[in-house]
This record gives C-alpha cells, sequence and structure tokens, in this order.
C-alpha cells in the first residue's frame, strides 16, 4: 500500500502553500497546558522537513470532542505554543488563526512566507469536518497548493480535513509518520518471517474479532489473554467466576477456535490467572485455570502463563501484541502485561504494538525503544490490521479531480 502513496520528500513544496493534517489530539493539563507533547513529537520530523524546504506550512489538527462550534479549554492555542517552542530554531513564531476557516484565517494564510507556519485553530470546531461537509473541504484545500497527511491516528476516519479536501489538492502525500505506520503495519499483512506470534488481549472480543479473524491465517501462533480470554475461556467449557465475559460471543469464540485448529493455529488461552473479588481489590492470588473460584473475577495472566507466552514471543521472528493482558491500570494486576512487554523488547524479531492502552503499558514498562514499532493510531492501527482499507489513506492514493 505504501508504495501507492506518494512520500513528503516526492512533493514540490518550496515557496508552496502546504496543508499538512497532523494528530495533535493531545492531553492538556487542569491549567490548560500540554501534559504530553508526544503526539506533537511524533510529527516534528514531517514539519521540520517542510520548513528546511521552505514551505508555507498551513498545520491542522482536531482537539478533543467538541460539538461542531468553538469550545473553552479545546483550543489548540496550547498546541501552539508547545509547538513554537520545539521548532524554535526553524521557525520564529505559530500564528494561531481565531477558526479553522474564516475571513481570519483566510487573511493569516495569505500574509505567509516562506518557512514560516500557521496553525488553524481545532478543526472541530467547524461542524463540517465530522460531517465531511464539501464547502467546508473546499474552502480548506483553498488555502494550499500541496496537501500531506501526517495524522495516522484519524486515518481511520472520513473527514473534511482527512477525506474531502484532499480530491481537490492534484500534489499530495504522506509525512514521515504516516510512511512508518503504514510501512510497519503492512509489513505484518505481508510476507513475513516465521515464527510469526501475535499476542491479543485487551477488554472484548467484539473489538478484536476482526484483528483475530484476519490474523488466523497469517500466523502461526496466538497468545490470547486479558478479559477477552475470558469469553474464549468460557467457550471451552471453563467455570470463570464472575469475570468479564461477552455471553453473546461464545458462538462466535467457539467457532473461532474450531477454525483455528483447522488451519493449525497454534492457540494458547491462559493456564493460570491472578483472580480478586473485585478489579479494585488490594491483591489477587494466582490459581490454575480450572480452579477459579465462583466469587471472583479473572483479573491478569498468572506467572506460568507468562513463562509460556514470553517463551513463545522470544522465539518470534515476527510478533505483533494488541491489548493488555490484565487490569494492567492496578499494579496488583499488572504483572501479565509488563512480563509480556519485557519480553516483547527481548524479541530480536520483527516487533509491533498496536492500540492506546497498549502502547501505554509499553512505555510504563519502559521498553518502548526497543520495540521496532509502537503504533500511535490506537483504532486506526486495528482497523489497518483488520485489513481494512483506512479512509485518510485510500484519499492520499486516488487519482485527483479536475475542478
Ligand atoms: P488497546 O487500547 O491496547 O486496544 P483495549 O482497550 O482493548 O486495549 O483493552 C484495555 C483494557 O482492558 C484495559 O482498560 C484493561 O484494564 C482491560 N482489561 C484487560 N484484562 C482485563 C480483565 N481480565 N478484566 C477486566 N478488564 C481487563
Ligand atoms: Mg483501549
Amino acid at each position: 500500500m505504501s508504495q501507492l502513496v506518494r512520500p513528503v520528500t516526492d512533493l514540490p513544496v518550496q515557496g508552496r502553500r502546504v496543508f499538512l493534517r497532523v494528530d495533535f489530539n493531545v492531553p492538556l493539563t487542569p491549567a490548560g497546558g500540554v501534559a504530553d507533547d508526544s503526539r506533537i513529537r511524533a510529527s516534528l520530523p514531517t514539519i521540520e522537513y517542510l520548513l528546511r524546504r521552505g514551505a508555507r506550512l498551513i498545520i491542522g489538527s482536531h482537539l478533543g470532542r467538541p460539538k461542531g462550534g468553538p469550545t473553552p479549554g479545546m483550543s489548540l492555542e496550547p498546541v501552539g505554543a508547545k509547538l513554537a517552542e520545539l521548532i524554535a530554531p526553524l521557525a520564529r513564531e505559530v500564528r494561531l488563526t481565531d477558526e479553522p476557516v474564516g475571513d481570519g484565517a483566510r487573511k493569516v494564510v495569505s500574509e505567509l512566507r516562506d518557512g514560516q507556519v500557521v496553525l488553524l485553530e481545532n478543526l472541530r470546531f467547524h461542524p463540517g469536518e465530522e460531517a465531511n461537509d464539501d464547502s467546508f473541504a473546499r474552502a480548506l484545500a483553498a488555502y494550499a497548493e500541496v496537501y500531506v497527511n501526517d495524522a495516522f491516528g484519524t486515518a481511520h476516519r472520513a473527514h473534511a480535513s482527512t477525506v474531502g479536501m484532499v480530491r481537490y489538492i492534484q500534489d499530495r502525500g504522506a509525512g514521515f509518520l504516516m510512511l512508518r505506520e503504514i510501512e510497519f503495519l503492512s509489513r505484518l499483512l505481508g510476507p513475513v518471517e516465521r515464527p510469526y506470534v501475535a499476542v491479543l488481549g485487551g477488554a472484548k472480543v467484539s473489538d478484536k474479532i476482526g484483528v483475530l479473524e484476519n490474523l488466523l491465517g497469517r500466523v502461526d501462533v496466538l497468545l490470547l489473554g486479558g478479559a477477552m480470554a475470558n469469553t474464549f475461556l468460557q467457550a471451552e467449557g471453563r467455570r470463570v467466576g464472575r469475570s468479564l465475559v461477552q455471553p453473546d460471543k461464545l458462538t462466535l469464540a467457539r467457532g473461532f477456535l474450531r477454525r483455528a485448529s483447522q488451519s493449525r493455529v497454534e492457540v494458547l488461552l491462559p493456564q493460570d490467572v491472578v483472580v480478586a473479588p473485585s478489579p479494585d481489590s488490594a491483591t489477587g492470588r494466582t490459581v490454575a485455570i480450572d480452579a477459579i473460584p465462583d466469587e471472583e473475577m479473572v483479573l491478569d495472566i498468572g506467572p506460568a502463563t507468562v513463562q509460556s507466552f514470553a517463551e513463545r514471543i522470544r522465539g518470534a521472528r515476527t510478533l505483533f501484541w494488541n491489548g493488555p493482558l490484565g487490569v494492567f491500570e492496578k499494579a496488583p494486576f499488572a504483572q501479565g502485561t509488563l512480563g509480556v512487554a519485557r519480553a516483547v523488547a527481548e524479541c530480536s524479531g520483527l516487533t509491533v504494538v498496536g492500540g492506546g492502552d497498549s502502547a501505554a503499558a509499553v512505555s510504563e514498562a519502559g521498553v518502548a525503544d526497543r520495540i521496532r514499532h509502537v503504533s500511535t493510531g490506537g483504532g486506526a492501527s486495528l482497523e489497518f490490521i483488520e485489513g481494512r482499507t483506512l479512509p485518510g489513506i485510500a484519499a492520499l492514493m486516488a487519482p485527483p479531480e479536475a475542478h
């Protein structure tokens, strides 16, 4: 897929107005500052490249979930200030428009000189963004001669700034972050080195079934944990006490396990688990998989399971992990997830982690820099692995329309 998307390095940007869609949807502090600037840093290579090449840069992003109008506390103002700080040697200031489109924004954009930056106010302050409204898309497209998308985390949404405006700009391509995401996630769906091992956990079977289905014909080994595994355990006839289970997915789980065994994919479910009366319990205890008390719930995989999962993970030549193996937000139930994170870090094959909570777990374990690729896109990376075409990527590939 990546070979069909033009890299930013192939686009003529010198002296031209370039619209760059980024994902600056950062968490803010109660005082309104940027709490975590990693999403801004993730697009710095693209921003710096464009500025060094003398582009006139117009940056667009959304922040939070405003309901289509200006919303206090959701302005990109603190983001602009942080960006200005990060690119200080390259550009003297980052001018923020007072609205995403309008006379004020048009004026600021028209005053742009080579190597200067304008940040449009939160695109979701206009209802046309999420509605993918054509007149809003045209208004955005009118700002620029070149379109670059680096917002992988929003690529699964067909919005005006990710899809609608793209058809109106002939010179379009992907930034470095987007290219990297496409490259690594595509590799998981193409010819791979074996053994190919996937670790799937997280909350719900229904969230992961698309990923499981698309990986079934590709992987050699599937390691299942997290709340999701409870439904599989129950489907196999295990008693799982008061654990989180999706009763309406038992048939689906049973069918999946049957097909996995027919296609000779090795599926490992937990052999021991950490149980407690509730996720708020101060401690848990490890029990064998056939000894889950009726009044307790499974909140993590046990040490024997961590060990057997870790062996498979370390032996993998290709590894994909999505979904925490337990309630990792709570210390007594974090060991399984942390153990898996460390094993992934020790794997010398191609290692890729996707999913918002999984990425958080990896950084909590302190191993992010020992994993080949940690996707910045939560939902987007899962949809990619499901084999779906992401609208934001498809738009970059579609032939330009005359207008
Ligand atoms: P990701 O964001 O990486 O795709 P998910 O959102 O699917 O992951 O799952 C993460 C959530 O699953 C976490 O909040 C975690 O507490 C929860 N979870 C994992 N295992 C269990 C379990 N055994 N019981 C209840 N919740 C669990
Ligand atoms: Mg999540």
